[in-house]
Order: C-alpha cells, then sequence, then structure tokens
C-alpha cells in the first residue's frame, strides 16, 4: 500500500491499521478509492448527483454544465488522496488495458499554476490511437479515435491516478474497443428482457445481465520465471520435462494455501476492496501453484472492468510479492490450464434473478421462460459462442488434451431434464383446465424442491445451469470476459425477441391465454433445443461422435471457430441487435486472426532459438563430457574399455539423435513461417500457423525434453518444471 493512503486509511479509522483484523477492514476498506454513490452524495450537488443517477440508471445524457460541476468535485476528492494525474481507462482490443497519464497541473500565466480537471476532460479525449489494432477501420476511415466517459462504471483511483472508465471509438462511431458493444449488447438485452418479464409483472423497468468471473492463475516465483525466456517472452514453458510428481495425488486443490500465496492474495484482496472488487473467493486450484479468485457478482459491465483491472492489480502486486502471475490459459504441460469461469444470470430492478424459481407457478414459469430461451439461443449460436473464447492460448485446453471441450454444450441436470420432457408433452393450441392444474401443481409448482436437491455437477460441461445461473466454463483465464459476455447477451437478447414475437402471435392468432401461449412457444423451444442439452462425459470421445451426429460444431483451433464471427448468420444478428455493424464485426475478426498469426509467430521464434541456442549447445557440451571420459578409459583400459563405456556410448548416440532430430525440426519451422508470412490472405497465412507451424512445436519439443532427462542436471540451462512448480 502506498505511504499516502496508508496514512490516509490511518487517518479515517483513528488508529494504526497493523492492528485493524481482517474482516473488519475489509468493510471499512471496500471503495475507498472509488468515486462511488457515496462518494458522490458527499462531493456532488444534489443536481449533478441526480445527474449521474439518471445515466447510471437509465442511459440519459448528461449535460455539460453539469459535467464541469462533476469533473471538478472528482478532482477535489483525487486531490484530498495525493492523486495528481487522471487518465480515459479503456480496453484496447490488444487485450490489455491502456491509459495515458495527464496531470491536473495546468498554468495560467504570470509564472503561476493550478491544479485542474474541467468536464470537456472528463467526459472525452482523444489518445494518439494509431497504434492500438483496428482492424482497419481507421485506415478506410477516420484516422481518430476518441475516448468517452462510461458513467456506468464509477471512476477509481490506481496509485496516484484518476482513471475514468471510457469507451474508444473511431469519428466515425465504429468501436475499437471491448466496452462499447458489450455496453450496446447488454441494452439489447435489457430491453428485450424487460419486454419479457411484463408478462409476469409489469412493474419491471430494468433487467442487467450479471457477471460472476472466477480467476485462475498461477503464481510463480518471479527470478525463477524470469530465468525462462520461454515464460517472459510468451507466459507459458514451450519445453520442460513433468516432474516426477504432477497433481496426479491431489493434493494441492482445496489444500492450506502456502504462506507465501497467501500474503500475496492478502495483499491483492486489500487492493480490490480499496478498488471496489468485491471479491470473496480464494482457494488452491488443482496444478501445483495454481489458485482461483472470485468476487461477489455484479452487474456485467462494471464486472468486465473490475476483471480487467484485476489482471493488472494481480500483476503489480505480483511484483510486490516477488512473484510473476501466470494468466496463460495453459503455462505447463501435463497439469491443469486455467480457465476463467463467467456465471451469467438476468436481474430485474425489482430485485428478482429470472433464472431462479420462485415461489408460486406462476414465478416459476417465468423462470422456464428465461431458461428455455437462455437454452434456445445457445442451440441456435452454438459455434459463434465458441468463437467467442477462442484465442491461441485457448486452444490448449479447449479440445486439446483437457477440458471443457471445443463442442457447445448445455448441462441442466436430471430434475430439470425430467421438467423440460414433461412440458413438452404440453397440448397443441388450447389447455384443458385439467391440464392446467396439472401442470400448475405437479410440473411448474414442483420446481424449487427439484433444485434445492439438484446436487449434479458436471464438470465437463462447457455451459452449465447451476440452480440459479449459468456457467461459462469455456472462457480462457486471460480473455477479456467482455467479448463472450456481448456474444451470450446478444444472443439471448435475439432469443427474447422473437419469444416474446411468438407469444404475441398466438395469444393475437389463436385467442390464447398468455399462460398458454408462453406453454405452446416453450414446447416447440424445447423440441427444437434437443441438440444441445447433453448430461454426459464432455471430455469422452464417444461425446465427439455423437455431437457430430447431432451436427453439432467441434472447432478446434482458433482459426477454424473464429470464421463464425463473420458468418452471414452472425453479421445480420449483430447488425440486427445494433450491437456491431459489419463494419465491426469483421474488423474484430481481422484483428483476432492477426493476434494469432502473430501469436504463434513468436511462439515459434522463441522455440527456435531456445532449442537451438540454449538446448543443443548444452547437449554437446555433456556429450563431449561423456566422449572425453570414453577416451579416458580408452586410455586408461586399452581394448577392454568398450565393457565400461558401453552406456556412456549409447547416450552419445542418443543425444546425437536428439540434437539431429531439433536441428532439423527447427530449419523445417523456419521455413514454414517464412512460406506463411509470403501469403497476403490472412485466413490462409493463419491456417499455415496453426496446421503447418504449430505441429513442429510438440516435435522440437519432444526431443528437448528428452535431452533434458539425459543431461546433467548442472548444465541444464532452463529451470525445470520440479523448481518452477513447487517452489514455494
Ligand atoms: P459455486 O459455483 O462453487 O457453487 P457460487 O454459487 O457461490 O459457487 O458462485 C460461484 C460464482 O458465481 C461466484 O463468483 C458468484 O459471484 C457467481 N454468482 C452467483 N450468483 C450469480 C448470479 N445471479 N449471477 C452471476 N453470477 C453469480
Ligand atoms: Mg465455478
Amino acid at each position: 500500500m502506498s505511504t499516502f493512503r496508508f496514512q490516509a486509511l490511518k487517518e479515517a479509522l483513528g488508529r494504526d491499521i497493523v492492528s485493524v483484523n481482517e474482516t473488519e477492514k475489509r468493510s471499512v476498506l471496500f471503495g475507498e478509492n472509488v468515486f462511488n454513490q457515496a462518494t458522490m452524495l458527499q462531493y456532488l450537488t444534489k443536481d449533478a448527483y441526480t445527474s449521474v443517477m439518471d445515466a447510471i440508471e437509465n442511459g440519459s445524457k448528461i449535460d455539460r454544465s453539469i459535467a464541469d460541476q462533476i469533473s471538478s468535485s472528482m478532482k477535489d476528492w483525487a486531490l484530498s488522496k495525493g492523486v495528481t494525474h487522471y487518465t480515459h481507462w479503456f480496453q484496447p482490443l490488444t487485450g490489455a488495458t491502456a491509459e495515458k497519464h495527464d496531470a491536473f497541473f495546468e498554468t495560467i500565466g504570470n509564472g503561476q499554476a493550478i491544479e485542474k480537471f474541467g468536464g470537456g476532460q472528463l467526459v472525452q479525449q482523444e489518445p494518439d490511437a494509431s497504434s492500438f489494432p483496428n482492424g482497419g477501420i481507421r485506415n478506410t476511415f477516420e484516422a481518430r479515435g476518441y475516448t468517452a466517459w462510461d458513467p456506468t462504471s464509477p471512476a477509481f483511483i490506481y496509485g496516484t491516478t484518476l482513471c475514468i472508465p471510457t469507451v474508444f471509438v473511431a469519428y466515425t462511431g465504429e468501436a475499437l474497443d471491448y466496452k462499447t458493444p458489450l455496453l450496446r449488447a447488454l441494452q439489447a438485452v435489457d430491453a428485450a428482457a424487460t419486454a419479457v418479464a411484463k408478462y409476469f409483472d409489469k412493474n419491471v423497468k430494468k433487467v442487467n445481465a450479471s457477471l460472476g468471473w472466477e480467476q485462475e492463475y498461477f503464481l510463480i516465483d518471479s527470478a525463477l520465471a524470469n530465468s525462462r525466456p520461454d515464460i517472459v517472452m510468451t507466459g507459458r514453458t514451450l519445453l520442460g520435462h513433468s516432474p516426477a510428481k504432477g497433481q496426479q495425488l491431489d493434493d494441492h486443490y482445496f489444500g492450506s494455501i502456502p504462506t507465501r500465496a497467501l500474503d500475496y492474495m492478502r495483499d491483492l484482496e486489500t487492493e480490490c476492496m480499496l478498488l471496489g472488487i468485491p471479491v470473496k473467493t480464494r482457494h488452491n486450484e488443482v496444478a501445483p501453484n495454481q489458485f482461483e479468485l472470485a468476487p461477489i457478482y455484479e452487474e456485467t459491465n462494471l464486472a468486465v472492468d473490475h476483471n480487467s483491472l484485476l489482471m493488472d492489480v494481480m500483476e503489480k502486486v505480483g511484483a510486490r510479492h516477488k512473484f510473476k502471475v501466470l494468466l496463460h490459459e495453459k503455462p505447463f504441460a501435463g497439469v491443469n490450464g486455467s480457465g476463467k469461469h463467467n456465471n451469467w444470470s438476468l436481474g430485474t430492478n425489482t430485485g428478482v434473478n429470472l433464472l431462479s424459481p420462485g415461489k408460486t407457478p406462476m414465478s416459476n414459469l417465468q423462470f422456464l421462460t428465461f431458461f428455455v430461451n437462455t437454452i434456445k439461443a445457445i442451440n441456435e449460436y452454438e459455434e459463434l459462442m465458441r468463437a467467442g473464447i477462442a484465442s491461441a492460448s485457448n486452444d490448449h485446453r479447449l479440445g486439446a488434451n483437457e477440458a471443457p471441450p471445443a463442442i457447445m454444450s448445455v448441462f441442466i441436470g436430471e430434475q430439470l431434464t425430467a421438467v423440460l420432457k414433461e412440458l413438452e408433452g404440453v397440448t397443441d393450441g388450447k389447455l384443458s383446465p385439467q391440464e392446467k392444474t396439472d401442470l400448475k401443481l405437479n410440473v411448474v409448482g414442483k420446481i424449487p424442491e427439484i433444485l434445492l436437491d439438484n446436487t449434479d455437477r458436471n464438470r465437463t460441461s462447457p455451459f452449465a445451469f447451476t440452480g440459479n445461473k449459468f456457467e461459462f466454463r469455456a472462457v480462457g483465464s486471460k480473455a477479456n470476459c467482455a467479448n463472450p459476455m456481448t456474444i451470450l447477451n446478444t444472443i439471448v437478447a435475439k432469443q427474447l425477441e422473437d419469444f416474446k414475437k411468438a407469444v404475441d402471435h398466438l395469444i393475437d392468432t389463436k385467442e390464447l391465454k398468455k399462460d398458454e401461449a408462453i406453454f405452446n412457444v416453450l414446447r416447440e423451444y424445447i423440441k427444437d433445443s434437443k441438440n444441445i442439452l447433453f448430461e454426459g462425459n464432455g471430455y469422452g470421445k464417444e461425446w465427439e461422435k455423437e455431437a457430430k451426429q447431432r451436427g453439432l460444431s467441434n472447432n478446434k483451433t482458433t482459426p477454424e471457430a473464429l470464421k463464425a464471427k463473420v458468418s452471414k448468420k452472425t453479421l445480420e444478428l449483430f447488425e440486427e441487435m445494433g450491437v456491431m455493424n459489419k463494419i465491426e464485426s469483421e474488423a474484430r475478426y481481422e484483428i483476432e486472426v492477426e493476434e494469432y498469426v502473430m501469436r504463434i509467430q513468436i511462439e515459434g521464434r522463441v522455440l527456435g532459438d531456445v532449442a537451438r541456442n540454449h538446448v543443443i549447445p548444452t547437449a554437446i557440451r555433456y556429450q563431449n563430457m561423456l566422449i572425453s571420459n570414453v577416451s579416458g578409459l580408452k586410455e586408461l583400459y586399452g581394448k577392454d574399455f568398450k565393457n565400461l563405456a558401453a552406456e556412456q556410448m549409447l547416450i552419445i548416440e542418443e543425444i546425437s539423435e536428439h540434437i539431429g532430430k531439433i536441428n532439423t525440426k527447427v530449419n523445417e519451422m523456419t521455413e514454414a513461417r517464412k512460406k506463411a508470412n509470403k501469403l497476403t490472405d490472412l485466413e490462409k497465412k493463419a491456417s499455415n500457423y496453426c496446421n503447418k507451424v504449430k505441429p513442429l512445436f510438440d516435435e522440437i519439443r519432444y526431443s528437448c525434453d528428452k535431452l533434458e532427462l539425459l543431461i546433467d542436471d548442472e548444465l541444464w540451462p532452463l529451470t525445470k518444471y520440479r523448481e518452477l512448480l513447487f517452489t514455494r
């Protein structure tokens, strides 16, 4: 904690912070560095406060004179906390967060200066944006982009900088960041879900999508991590033999947290508290030195900002504890990789979780409505959902040696499967009074009890219903959640719109009652969505076969998976829902394909370098040691030396074999890269990197890892898995 904050905290508490116990401290610390509602009430005039709240709740515009008041109050608040700079904080498509700091300081002539932060500076900025990825948008259209204040995510102090969450868009209006399409998707799902929720409660005015992410990560001693060029350059190990002990004993998961890691977590959590990130859970994960952190869920836009911020905070706090935090999805072969489960639900302004069964049959019908519509949406857009989590690093999890698979499916548990089966049998058209009573008492009325003892926890499903929310488990640990959340909320919005039209149509044309119409539409949806429901083992080979028969996609690599982002169906979906126009969708696609190419290219270069400049020379040195040993034996023992040197000679030969393989394969890989680089068609280039360059990684690695086992430990130039994974 910086000294000024420490001081401020001490003053606020009126006592020494060291003596404060952990739980008490949390609630006091929470939101300390956030310009949140409580702070706004204290610092803003009534008009300004009302205006911000109206912008947050109803998306209304904040007028310029009010913006001046707000910025001035924000500045006063920030200065009172020792802040010197401000920045528009945004999430460009690089995956990291971006900030450019400006001082509040301004000269006013006569050698005098003041601290200034005007409404204009709060509301809009023009960062030098030419070096952010834009997928050709800014080349074809306008060269400039600007950032604009997003009042729905509160400003916060990070270090000595006031950060204003913003969107980042081109002057022509196209989104250049993650946040803009997400906000549009959240608006779409709000409108569509509110309209449907009104069937059940006229008082519903707004529906918020909620997100609770669970962040997995590895903590590696930074000196050890920094000794590995592959970790430094790519965030993962490109070679390294599995240690004698991996995760097979399951002795790490939920075990007692190692002291050094716990110290890190405490510090991290304190920082999160100050920033208003409501972290709650921490525990060991399955692999050695792997951990997880999860917050209380929040409105999706805020939760996404908080996760992006968290990833940055994790790294900074890690540096203080001499840890390198690995957020890569697969830093080590042979042990589990990391994911980021996205728990998702929809909640009304009246406080109802629409994916949680209620106390009455009507509220349960509401639950079923949102439940079945979500399943239908995933069924319709399973390939797009897969595309939303595609990245070079996540390919190591999805469809590779570990789960979840690259096939999208939905797990709902045995009991809800039975409920859907009942609903499938509902009469076409008008329902008899007997059938209505039966549905009310025996199907819909029984749902809460069913869920109470629904302990099914299929961990192999990429998209699982877990009692009062869906859990999208295939998201990568270093991904920006905005990408999958934009897709999920858009497809659900579209689905709910279609649902409302279908129900209204039945009410109007067939003179059905509202609940009859709903039952009728749900019945058809359940029939239509059967393919996506899967309760079995998602990791099994049988599922791959069955999924194929069902017509589900199984796009194992990123270049293949990403194509769904620019299919006719997707382009139309985003256009229709007002989330992204064709230009924006295509630009994003291009950026992601390009990023894939660059990642594999960098990995190829690093691997080539490590194999040829570290591994081969070491192998030769050790081989020379063996050779002089053999010649020494020959000198000493004459022709009898062979009995004594036989094994050494075998090792000498084995080393030569591996050196030969490595050298040939590295040459092949370099040639394959050269060939790929010459391709002007981006898709072809990506496919070449994926199918021609990347497979050579495994072959090169195989021989390097074999050499690791043969060569004198003292000579081996790379820190081994054993040291990386088991140093505490
Ligand atoms: P578990 O999945 O282990 O049973 P929880 O039910 O407590 O644990 O939830 C796990 C994650 O799901 C937490 O990050 C939590 O914030 C999130 N979560 C819980 N309810 C919701 C909800 N309604 N919407 C979004 N996320 C939620
Ligand atoms: Mg979970």
